[in-house]
Parts: C-alpha cells; structure tokens; sequence
C-alpha cells in the first residue's frame, strides 16, 4: 500500500470513505485478500484496511489506533486482524468480549500485543488516534522520516462506524466457512 506517512502528508482531500462506482469491484488494494467495499482517495478497499486510509472519516478514533509496527507492513497487518477478529466471531463474538475461549483467547492475546504498540506510536509521534495523524506527519523533518516514523500502521479495532456499529461483525461473520 501506499506509506501511511506518505498518505497522511498528502495533498488528497479529505480521506473518507465513499461507494464504489459501478464496475469497480476489485480485491482490496491493502490487504489484497478481501474483496473492496469501500473507497477512500481512489484506493479500493475491503473493510478491514478502510480504517488504515479514513483518517478524517468522523468518528475514527473510535474504531482504529496508530501503532508502530515498522517491520510489519500495514496490508500483511490487515489480513492478521481479520484472522483475529475471525476467530473470535467464530464464536459469535467479538475480540473485546470477556468470555472468549480456546482459538479466540489466543486471538485476544495477540490482539493485546499489537494494541501495545500504541505505546510506540505516541512516543514517536504523541498521539496514537488515526485522526491526529495528518497534522503529525505534516509536522515530521525529513530526519524524522528518514528515522523512521514510516513504520507507524493503523490497527483496527473490529468495530464499525457509529452508523452501523455491527457491520464489520456481520461481514466478517459472513466471511467465516460453515463446517
Ligand atoms: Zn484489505
């Protein structure tokens, strides 16, 4: 995918998502292991990667985080959160749910790990919200970049805009082989 960095520094307009237009149905241009949905700024998207891309989508924050995960692209991280989240739908619930057990604990545990590296991407850049990203990397020196603040990604939380809070669980449920 394009570098987030890159993206956030952009002269693109708003970074919201949009419909896709009519024929453009394609694989996600992320992950490339979904089919697209959405589109934010020509890039299209399954749900998973939307929020990577979304940064100024009203209630962002509320879905994803900035992590810093430099050594894990954000298209290879897309496909893991969708195991993760899979795995706990596959239980019918959700990865924050309490009662999780077996496959979907573990997947928790390594939901955990990566919601860590929030830790990361605030002592980099002071902010782990996706919305804040724009005003940051536009603030980053050339230096800064060179050092490497490339590796800041998007993690997603599994949860949809407040529209449809359960459409994300519901299209990933649906994803899910029966058997
Ligand atoms: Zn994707």
């Amino acid at each position: 995918m394009e570098d987030l960095v890159l993206l956030a520094r952009s002269s693109h307009g708003a970074l919201v998502a949009s419909a896709l237009g009519p024929g453009e149905a394609d694989a996600c241009r992320c992950c490339g292991a979904a089919p697209a949905v959405l589109q934010v700024a020509g890039f299209l998207l399954c749900r998973t990667c939307v929020p990577a891309f979304a940064l100024d989508e009203p209630g962002i924050d509320d879905i994803a985080s900035l992590i810093w995960l430099p050594h894990v692209d954000q298209g290879v991280l897309g496909r893991i959160v969708a195991a993760l989240h899979a795995a706990a739908g596959q239980q019918g619930l959700t990865i924050h749910d309490v009662d999780l057990r077996g496959q979907a604990a573990l997947a928790r545990m390594a939901f955990d790990a990566l919601k860590a590296q929030e830790a990361g991407a605030i002592a980099r850049i002071g902010t782990a919200r996706p919305s804040a990203l724009r005003t940051a990397a536009l603030a980053l020196d050339q230096v800064a970049r060179r050092r490497g603040e490339t590796g800041l990604r998007v993690l997603f939380n599994g949860n949809w805009f407040a529209n449809a809070p359960d459409r994300y669980f519901e299209t990933i449920r649906s994803r899910i082989p029966v058997g």
